[in-house]
């Protein structure tokens, strides 16, 4: 058996390495928060045989015939679980209901992933340009404005005449880590540079700063493969 395909999630709650497969067959590996991302494989080597009994036998309780993006979304940074459906036909290709955290997608769309990308940008714009002001107050610096976009590696930017630049992706992040790079893009409208006057300058108001950057590494290699085009 060659090794199988599985999503990767990080959780602070965690307290031990876990695989878990889930009604669609995607194999979900949970790592807690600071475990080496390793780990994972070596877990879904160990497990091989577990894996396979176990999809070999949901597959003859409840066939299905493909697997289907994901039924759930974690907007960790700011604590909301959305529900996802795929249903069989209706009038938008998206719907998204806000009061009931439940985003609904026509099944026969083939852009699934390229529809949710959209979806959350969306959110970013609802959510992150408040949070950022909120810290910006609280640290004392102005900036020009705020834009979002959903880049591949950049998480933020800050430019000489102080517009901020945040991933939307942010979204998917725990709220701390997300904060630390708010608080980082924010310290760069007064130090254009990393010197350690720089890396000071952040401590100040995020004192647990090199160990948000570490989990914002490993949180890089884990999010849920939708969000890549
Ligand atoms: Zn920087």
């Amino acid at each position: 058996m060659t090794k199988p395909c599985y999503q990767l999630r990080i959780s602070s709650r965690a307290k031990h390495a876990r695989i878990t497969i889930k009604p669609s067959r995607q194999i979900e590996v949970v790592l807690p928060l600071g475990m080496p991302v390793r780990e994972a494989d070596k877990l879904v080597q160990q497990q091989q045989n577990w894996i396979k009994r176990t999809l070999a036998r949901m597959q003859k309780q409840a066939p299905i015939m493909s697997t289907m993006p994901p039924t759930s979304i974690a907007l960790l940074a700011i604590d909301k679980q959305i529900q996802v459906t795929y249903v069989a036909s209706q009038k938008k290709p998206m719907i998204w209901n806000k009061a009931l955290a439940q985003l609904s997608i026509c099944n026969d769309q083939t852009c699934v992933s390229a529809l949710l990308r959209d979806w959350l940008k969306m959110r970013a714009k609802e959510y992150l340009p408040d949070l950022l002001k909120n810290i910006a107050s609280e640290m004392g610096v102005d900036y020009r404005a705020v834009s979002i976009r959903l880049q591949k590696s950049r998480w933020g930017s800050c430019s000489m005449l102080g517009n901020i630049s945040l991933n939307a992706k942010l979204l998917l992040l725990p709220s701390e880590v997300m904060r630390y790079v708010l608080v980082h893009e924010l310290s760069h409208l007064e130090h254009m540079n990393h010197s350690t006057v720089f890396w000071q300058y952040v401590e100040r108001f995020e004192p647990d700063y090199r160990k948000r950057r570490r989990e914002l590494r490993q949180l890089s290699l884990a999010l849920p493969s939708w969000v890549h085009s």
